[in-house]
């Protein structure tokens, strides 16, 4: 089992064993990051840049301190401190960047392809951390791992994500991903918010809550991804009426195993996709998948840079 890619852009492009590779790695990170003394010297002299030029509290959060507990040092542009603001071209800054000689882009950006065109552009590696609605891969891996974690496996478990999956990049990523491992997954949601190709990625649609919960292993729930929503464009009659008819809540639940896991990427939006008993509840495993964040960001940032074909090579050099 192996990675010996220079980017990570999308789950989409990746083999089954080069998700196991990045969980089995990202196991390891999740011990260290138990331990007292986090911090290990593997990526000592390397520069990482986070390029955020989308909101971000635990993606980017939890890529910083996967590069610092590695050594790496880091550095963040984004947002209303970047050129961006200047008029000059994604691609513009992502070469002046490079130019600065970073071993790794993080990049989140709100259009879909973002990382693509740059991993492409670009000799150094390059991290998705988010291109529109497209994926958003460590997000889907650290959500394979937490259910690793707790269920063992994937083969013959159904995982149902409910909410607005037509601007996902959440929900993208994990179809593919859990499909890809042997995992059923069904997607649930006004129909407005469902695209039209999801079954071709593997998933099962279902209109009714109720009927998508009924005997699923897990259960992910999704934001409504405003920013997302054109002005003007009504995809649901209201919060409310979405409430009601697609928010998981204490009612709602009495459907669901009593061993269901909850997930939710973050940020919650209480009350809206779901109530604050079952966020709160023992089902959850949200902040789970937020420590698991850390874990994975490591393995991927490792697995990039080539770390693991480094530490093999001193590893033969000591067995000669
Ligand atoms: N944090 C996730 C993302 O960046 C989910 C969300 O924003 O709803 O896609």
């Amino acid at each position: 089992m192996s990675f010996a890619r220079k980017d990570l852009v999308g789950i989409a492009d990746l083999e089954e064993h080069e998700i196991l590779t990045l969980l089995d790695t990202a196991e390891r990170f999740r011990e260290l990051n138990e331990r007292p003394i986090k911090k290990v010297p593997t990526l000592r002299g390397r520069s990482v840049i986070h390029l955020f030029l989308e909101p971000s509290t635990r993606t980017r959060t939890s890529f910083d301190i996967a590069a610092k507990r590695m050594s790496a040092d880091t550095f963040s542009v984004g947002g209303v401190t970047s050129s961006a603001v200047k008029g000059e071209t994604l691609l513009d800054t992502a070469r002046n960047l490079h130019a600065m000689r970073p071993d790794v882009i993080v990049v989140r950006h709100k259009m879909a392809g973002t990382a693509a065109l740059l991993a492409k552009a670009l000799p150094c590696s390059v991290i998705n951390a988010g291109d529109g609605f497209h994926e958003h891969p460590t997000q889907a891996l650290l959500d394979a791992l937490t259910l690793r974690q707790r269920l063992g496996g994937f083969e013959g478990r159904t995982v149902t994500i409910v909410g607005d999956i037509a601007h996902s990049r959440v929900a993208r990523s994990n179809v593919i991903l859990l499909t890809r491992l042997g995992a059923r997954v069904r997607v649930c949601g006004p129909r407005t918010l469902i695209p039209p190709g999801i079954e071709a990625l593997g998933a099962v649609a279902c209109d009714r809550l109720r009927d998508a919960i009924e005997d699923a292993d897990v259960v992910m729930m999704l934001r409504i991804q405003q920013e997302r929503i054109d002005q003007g464009g009504h995809y649901f009659p209201n919060t409310r009426e979405y409430s009601r008819l697609y928010g998981l809540n204490l009612d709602t639940m009495r459907r669901a195993r009593p061993d269901v896991l909850v997930m939710h990427p973050g940020p919650v939006n209480r009350g809206v996709e779901i109530s604050p008993e079952v966020a709160d509840g023992p089902w959850s495993v949200i902040l789970d998948q937020v420590t698991n964040g850390v874990a994975v960001r490591m393995s991927a940032m490792y697995h990039v840079m080539g770390a693991d074909r480094a530490e093999a090579a001193v590893q033969r050099g000591a067995d000669r």
